[in-house]
């Protein structure tokens, strides 16, 4: 699994939609439909999804995702023709109304061009659609409940798919859709390009179907982690070293009003060290080993959620499919690796309506990870100080007058104290989301 999402990117003006070199046809489509600046779902997913690599992208309902994956995956297809592929571009979507709207779409961008594409979902005649695959319609929009019964009786239509794309991944996975779409994944050509839509990442099983199904991938993250998760307070607490973060964890679960904790550590060892302590003053931990044999973990897992024990101590990697409720605080002992991890973690706690709070543990040596994952989550944590526990690292130093920080970049104010404003010029937003009335029809006849 790769991220790599740049801030910059976020701050580019934005151009239109000729920047991107489409199909001509496509080029023409949108001027005739009256889109004329692509909104930043579009701007970002655009080139990277026409260097044909897997993208997660997550942007809010109504963003525009569905020409985000449309015009790429229409633009691969128009320049590399195959007459004799089969289906080659596949797009998965939770209901029948979503495929029949993204179809529409779809006709509109191919107007004037000889490809095709073809609607496959219930309620809809059967054999038609099974036709449909035998005649090797190129594009096919679809509800996973209709494919899988096509693919029960059809030989490998999708061998040679040159795109896979699962939209609203999120609601297919509210509606029990999961499997399905696991299955639909595995009799797909392996060597293709998918593209994974989702109005949030925080979702519990957006990320382990990416891990699934794209395996190695761009993220495209479009909303705040504020957006995401309104609920969660975020803060850091800065240490001076692990002697230190023990006493701060052990005077965070002691003095925080709290359900069940989450405490997460990097290393198994780690995660082992921190338990004896915190037990010896009276905290009821334990800790969930990766290596724990099911028996064991279940019983541990049973602890934790009968209450047994309110507070549990885990690696990332045991935590994976964790689903408890009733947590409202995560401790991270040590900064995630990543921002990936980092939404893992926080993932587990204020679900719907419950609120919850996140609190890192940060040291000098994480200083430049945290403010990293910061970037990533364009969000800026609550810096909290404990004064009974006040220690001497303070974030990196000033060098006065400059703005300089040491060892660091240039900076005129510091992450802490203000939130991450993204630039985005008045008179290039105004036109963001509007439609341009359509132009009139020429037809030359
Ligand atoms: P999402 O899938 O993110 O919920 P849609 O793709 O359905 O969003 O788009 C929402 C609305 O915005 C649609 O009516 C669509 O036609 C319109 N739209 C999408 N992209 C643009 C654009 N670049 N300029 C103007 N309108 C757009
Ligand atoms: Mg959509």
């Amino acid at each position: 699994m790769t991220e790599t999402i740049s801030p910059a990117t976020t701050e580019r003006s934005l151009t239109d939609f000729s920047s991107f070199n489409l199909h001509s046809a496509l080029e023409q489509a949108l001027v005739h439909n009256g889109f004329e600046t692509p909104t930043p779902v579009q701007q970002r997913t655009i080139p990277a999804s026409l260097t044909r690599q897997n993208l997660l992208v997550s942007a809010k309902t109504g963003s525009g995702k569905t020409l985000a994956f449309l015009l790429p995956t229409l633009h691969h297809l128009l320049v590399n023709p195959n007459y004799y592929a089969g289906t080659r571009a596949l797009v998965l979507v939770p209901t029948r109304e979503l495929a029949q709207q993204i179809f529409l779409q779809c006709q509109q961008l191919l107007e004037g061009t000889s490809l095709k594409a073809g609607l496959i979902i219930g309620g809809e005649d059967f054999k038609k659609q099974q036709n449909l695959l035998r005649k090797n319609t190129p594009v096919v929009i679809a509800t996973p409940g209709r494919v899988l019964e096509l693919l029960t009786l059809d030989t490998a239509p999708f061998e040679n798919l040159d795109t896979l794309i699962l939209d609203e991944a999120d609601r297919m996975l509210d509606m029990g859709f999961s499997e399905d779409v696991l299955t639909i994944a595995k009799q797909c050509n392996e060597n293709r390009q998918t593209l994974l839509f989702s109005a949030t990442l925080t979702h519990a099983g957006v990320l382990k179907m990416a891990d699934k199904v794209l395996k190695k991938y761009e993220l495209i993250a479009l909303n705040t982690l504020r957006d995401e998760l309104p609920n969660i307070q975020q803060q850091i607490v800065l240490a001076d070293d692990n002697a230190h973060k023990q006493q701060l964890l052990a005077w965070l679960l002691e003095n925080e009003t709290f359900e069940k904790a989450l405490v997460f550590s990097n290393s198994r060892l780690q995660a082992d060290a921190l338990c004896d302590p915190l037990r010896a003053k009276g905290v009821r931990a334990i800790v969930l080993h990766g290596e724990m044999d099911q028996k064991e973990r279940q019983r541990v897992m049973r602890l934790f959620r009968d209450g047994v024990v309110n507070v549990l101590i885990a690696t990332d990697l045991a935590a994976r499919g964790l689903d408890i409720k009733g947590i409202n605080l995560v401790i991270n002992f040590e900064v995630p690796r990543n921002g990936i991890n980092y939404i893992h973690r926080i993932g587990r706690t204020g679900r719907s309506d419950e609120t919850g709070l996140t609190i890192t543990l940060v040291k000098h040596t994480e200083w430049n990870l945290m403010a990293g994952i910061e970037r990533f989550l364009r969000q800026s944590f609550i810096r909290r100080n404990i004064k009974e526990l006040a220690g001497k690292f303070q974030g990196p130093k000033k060098l006065k007058a400059s703005g300089k920080t040491v060892g660091g970049k240039k900076k005129t104010e510091t992450k802490k104290d203000k939130p991450e404003k993204v630039k985005v010029r008045h008179r290039d937003q105004k036109n963001i989301g509007k439609r341009r009335a359509p132009k009139e029809k020429v037809t030359a006849e």
